[in-house]
């Protein structure tokens, strides 16, 4: 163990809302970003969401279908070959 681990993309899709809404610390958030910055499937999810938000308005779990979010946590799985 090293410390500092990689977030996976299933745990981005799962705090994506958290770092919307600004709920993650200074520390989570550059995490998170890292992740993104090598990851076009969640710097894809992340656009996706604010679009939605920039729409509607407003940010609630609810909002995203979790057929949707099966599939996504499907095709991260599939990148994933460690
Ligand atoms: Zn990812």
């Amino acid at each position: 163990m090293s410390g500092e681990r990689q977030l996976t993309c299933r745990e981005v899709v799962e705090i994506v809302t958290d770092y919307l809404e600004g709920a993650m610390t200074s520390m989570e958030r550059a995490r998170f970003e890292e992740h993104l910055s090598a990851c076009d499937g969640c710097a894809n999810y992340l656009r996706q969401m604010r679009e939605t938000i920039r729409l509607t308005g407003m940010l609630e779990e609810d909002q995203i279908p979790q057929e949707q979010k099966r599939e996504l946590l499907m095709a991260f799985r599939g990148w994933r070959r460690d």
